[in-house]
């Protein structure tokens, strides 16, 4: 695992990038910049921690659902993936959340359904984790 001060940090610019955008949480009205994959690319299954905003995607995952998107490849994945540095656990069915009032911005798809969901949020401040460990933080500079 590496340790926060060696992680590699990535600035995304509001004004340059058409996937950076302020999500508005209905519960406490807070914006939150939060940056959206276009979908375009092959982004396979990914997972947010039960505590923060920190996400996971990694290719192992992608290459075990290739075939088939059943139980039995979400039951495997689950009981693979990795706790979260700060003491959560990336698991099926978490969300992206405010980071003020931690309301949950909830998916509509099934745990199965959301294998196949090409769009990752990473919100402002969140980690992104990989086959070995958190590989960036993400940083959104406003406009
Ligand atoms: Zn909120
Ligand atoms: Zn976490």
């Amino acid at each position: 695992m590496q340790k926060k001060s060696e992680l590699k940090q990535v600035e995304y610019h509001a004004a340059e990038n058409p996937h950076v955008g302020d999500f508005e949480c209905p519960n406490c009205t807070k914006s939150v910049p939060a940056w959206r994959s276009s979908g375009m690319s092959d982004l396979g299954p990914h997972f947010y921690c039960s505590d923060c905003n920190n996400a996971i995607f990694r290719q192992s995952d992608q290459k075990l659902i290739w075939e088939k998107r059943g139980d039995d490849e979400l039951q495997k994945i689950t009981e693979t993936l990795p706790n979260c540095d700060c003491g959560g656990r990336f698991k099926p069915g978490e969300n992206p959340k405010c980071p003020d009032c931690k309301w949950e911005f909830k998916h509509q798809g099934s745990a199965i359904e959301r294998l196949s969901d090409p769009h990752l949020i990473l919100v402002d401040g969140a980690i992104l984790y990989g086959e070995d460990g958190p590989e960036y933080q993400l940083h959104i500079i406003a406009k």
